[in-house]
């Protein structure tokens, strides 16, 4: 018997995100004085009234199965979010429930490609787009961008980078892990690449409420009927509401994606946890003003982050309008020694870091950003303060 693994499976790579949450909790479990700037999860709790509806939903036994896409109020809670906050008219049947934003993302990647299908994957990219694509068959197309031009992509970059084989291009605004934001006009020019070309955008836009600076959120599913047909939106109450562990994620898009994702999910997984999506509908419709509470804190908690990254000297960063990371640049960083160890790229740099000042942050690596490591400032101001001072000391080889 041959009991060789899947090829596809063993291909691909561990989420670094969560590998490095994981050794952080693993190093605090052990006692280690350690700060963790892994994984982007709010430090907030999941509002009082959401975890009531939820505590309702048991007591009053909606404990079973619900349909496999969804239950009907969910799905009905999810149109009007998208009627109020994006101005778009979906029905039910448009929708489907997942296990997440991240579940979502793997139904879409599945309901879309065929083997040696293409999506467009702009870089620095959130790490899962690549290997969910891969799992899916299709090809993941890097479209590198840079720092000077905020890392967004243009309409001639676009140009080089599609052929009679892209399926899709993927769309993250606001960015994890670079924090910008593409601007009503730079997506209208998109969407219009996109209908012309005919190529599906999967949009994720679960940061769209984490955004600063007084910009506002647009869904790039908004310019007309011909780019909402090709637009998959893809959204979820895990940043918004702070809810995490509850694991709701929804998309948008035509009907006929949605009964092929709802059929998969049907085989895959049957419904999302039916209390959580009782907590999701009360996330959706309640009061909205935590979201101004959490803001609040993570302005201030960039504003200090930026400037302090910015006067250490050997370190920079651009400061991002929307989500809850910084890309610092580390560059300088490169080819010099510290602590006896030559550090030549971001996977040196944040090991050494963790070995020696107990500050985990994700290498740059992963998200297709070599030369950066990612700050999440989904925590707290004194967790802050503490990372940055512990990685002064680090540079100046103090510790
Ligand atoms: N998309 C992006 C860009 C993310 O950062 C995350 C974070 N986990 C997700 C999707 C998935 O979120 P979740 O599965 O928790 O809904
Ligand atoms: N999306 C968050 C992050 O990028 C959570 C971890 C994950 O799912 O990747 O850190």
């Amino acid at each position: 018997m041959n009991l060789n693994l899947s090829e596809k499976a063993i291909s691909i790579s561990p989420s670094s995100t969560l590998a490095i949450d994981a050794k952080f909790k693993s190093m605090k479990a052990k006692g280690i004085d350690v700060v963790g700037f892994g994984a982007g999860e709010p430090d907030f709790d999941t509002p009082q009234h959401i975890k009531e509806a939820a505590i309702k939903a048991i007591n009053e036994g909606f404990t079973k199965y619900t349909p496999a896409a969804g239950m009907p109020g969910l799905k009905e809670a999810v149109c009007r979010k998208l009627k109020k906050d994006n101005n778009l008219a979906y029905s039910p049947e448009q929708i489907v429930i997942s296990n997440g934003a991240k579940h979502s993302l793997v139904n879409v990647f599945t309901a879309i490609c065929n083997p040696g299908d293409e999506v467009i994957i702009p870089a620095p990219f959130w790490v899962s787009y690549p290997e969910m694509v891969k799992l899916a068959d299709g090809v993941p197309v890097l479209l590198p961008t840079n720092e000077k031009n905020q890392f967004k992509f243009t309409i001639d970059d676009l140009k080089k980078v599609v052929t009679s084989k892209t399926k899709a291009l993927v769309l993250n605004s606001p960015s994890n892990p670079t924090g910008m934001i593409y601007t009503e006009d730079e997506l209208k020019e998109i969407a219009e690449f996109a209908v012309q070309n005919n190529i599906y955008v999967v949009s994720d836009e679960i940061y769209e409420h984490l955004i600063y600076d007084g910009l506002k959120h647009v869904s790039i599913a908004s310019f007309g009927e011909a780019i909402k047909d090709l637009t998959i939106i893809v959204n979820g109450v895990s940043k918004t509401y702070a809810m995490t562990g509850w694991r709701i994620g929804y998309t948008a898009s035509n009907a006929k994606i949605a009964k092929v994702m709802g059929n998969v999910q049907s085989h895959a997984t049957s419904n999302p946890n039916s209390i959580a999506q009782v907590a999701a509908i009360a996330a959706l419709d309640g009061p909205q003003d935590e979201i101004e509470e959490m803001k609040k804190a993570f302005v201030e908690r960039r504003n200090y982050m930026v400037d302090r990254i910015n006067s250490i000297e050997g370190l920079s960063c651009s400061k991002p309008q929307g989500a809850f990371y910084v890309m610092m640049n580390i560059n300088s960083t490169f080819g010099k020694e510290y602590y006896g160890k030559t550090i030549n790229n971001s996977d040196e740099f944040a090991d050494l870091l963790l070995e020696k000042a107990n500050v985990a942050l994700v290498p740059g690596s992963g998200f297709g950003a070599e030369g950066y490591v990612r700050w999440s400032y989904a925590t707290s101001m004194q967790n802050i303060v503490e990372g940055l001072n512990r990685i002064e000391k680090f540079l100046n080889n103090e510790l």
